[in-house]
């Protein structure tokens, strides 16, 4: 067999609101909502000029115009959750309204996605499903996946076929649900445990990582995708936001990124990074630099070594295709 070039996945998890409702409130947030939403569409010139073929997992809430028209869709089977408060009681308790509707529906913003060249319209579930919560089960997850799939073949004549788990949270009963609903790929949690969970440790673990490698190698074979016939497509790194604060590090993360970038060409491996469109609030520009040095340097590499940018669907059925 012919070695293969290595490839670079890029994924964002698009959420708007719902993927922080419980956490925070709206109007703490909002400058981050309007940094995604001022980000996309320039994200994705940037992705166009470099000829990126990125993944967009989003939320199936988003699709929608309105209130009204979300309920519609909204599933038979809710979640009961016992920790988190459920989408669907924030709903109902009439917080949205006419002037921020734009931080809970963007159709706008998921139609300049799919005028995009090269872009993957997945699905970040319907309501942002939370996965860890004791509540949680197959029955309401299933309804859950049912309906982001209805509103995006209703909206945009899309069935999406990539799913990111809201939070990375996920079991083996989630993924098999979404193999039966016809999905061929995921994103799985990176291989080392420091990123598995949300204990103080191990985010600060996380943390020094982005900066100094601690937690070993980010890029990975592809013959290890495969898992009973779905793909996972493994997170390698998040893109942390430039931090004015630690400003001295940010050439570490920089050299970090572009140094497993290298080994992932070289070694004809993969290599995935993840960030929310939201992220980009606060100081879109250095973000969007930093990203279009990352961008630069992939383009580098294509000539220099073949590396090519795949969307988690692309590369899902190219290894599919392969163990065929
Ligand atoms: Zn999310």
């Amino acid at each position: 067999m012919d070695k293969k070039c290595g490839n670079l996945v890029i994924s964002l998890d698009f959420e708007l609101f719902w993927g922080v409702f419980d956490v925070v409130t709206l109007d703490s947030f909002k400058r981050d909502m309007d940094g995604a939403r001022e980000g996309i569409p320039k994200l994705l010139e940037l992705f166009e000029k470099y000829g990126i073929h990125a993944t967009w997992g989003a939320v199936g809430f988003l699709f929608a115009e309105d209130e009204d028209k979300l309920k519609g869709y909204i599933p038979e089977v809710l979640p009961k959750y016992k920790v988190k408060k459920s989408h669907y009681d924030y709903i109902e308790s009439g917080s949205i309204t006419d002037e921020n509707s734009i931080y809970h529906f963007a159709p706008d913003l998921i139609e300049k996605i799919l005028e995009t060249p090269n872009q993957e319209l997945a699905s970040h579930t319907f309501s942002h499903y939370h996965g860890n919560d004791e509540g949680r089960c197959g029955e309401s997850f299933e309804a859950d996946i049912v309906a982001a799939k209805r509103i995006a073949k209703d909206k945009f004549g899309i069935v999406p076929h990539s799913l990111i788990f809201p939070r990375n949270q996920y079991d083996e009963t989630s993924v098999r649900i979404l193999k039966e609903q016809g999905f061929i790929a995921y994103r799985g949690r990176p291989e080392s445990s420091a990123y598995n969970g949300r204990a103080l440790v191990r985010r600060m673990l996380r943390l020094i990582d982005t900066y100094i490698p601690v937690c070993g190698k980010k890029y990975y074979d592809r013959s290890g995708c495969l898992r009973d016939g779905i793909a996972d497509i493994k997170a390698s790194i998040f893109l942390r936001k430039y931090s004015r604060r630690l400003r001295l590090l940010e050439p570490l993360k920089m050299k970090s990124i572009k140094s497993q970038m290298k080994k992932a060409a070289r070694k004809g491996k993969i290599f995935h990074i993840w960030w929310h469109p939201h992220n980009m609030g606060g100081n879109l520009t250095m973000f969007l630099r930093q990203t279009e040095e990352i961008l630069m340097y992939y383009k580098e590499l294509h000539e220099k070594y073949g590396f090519e940018s795949r969307s988690m669907g692309e590369l899902a059925k190219e290894i599919m295709e392969e163990n065929a």
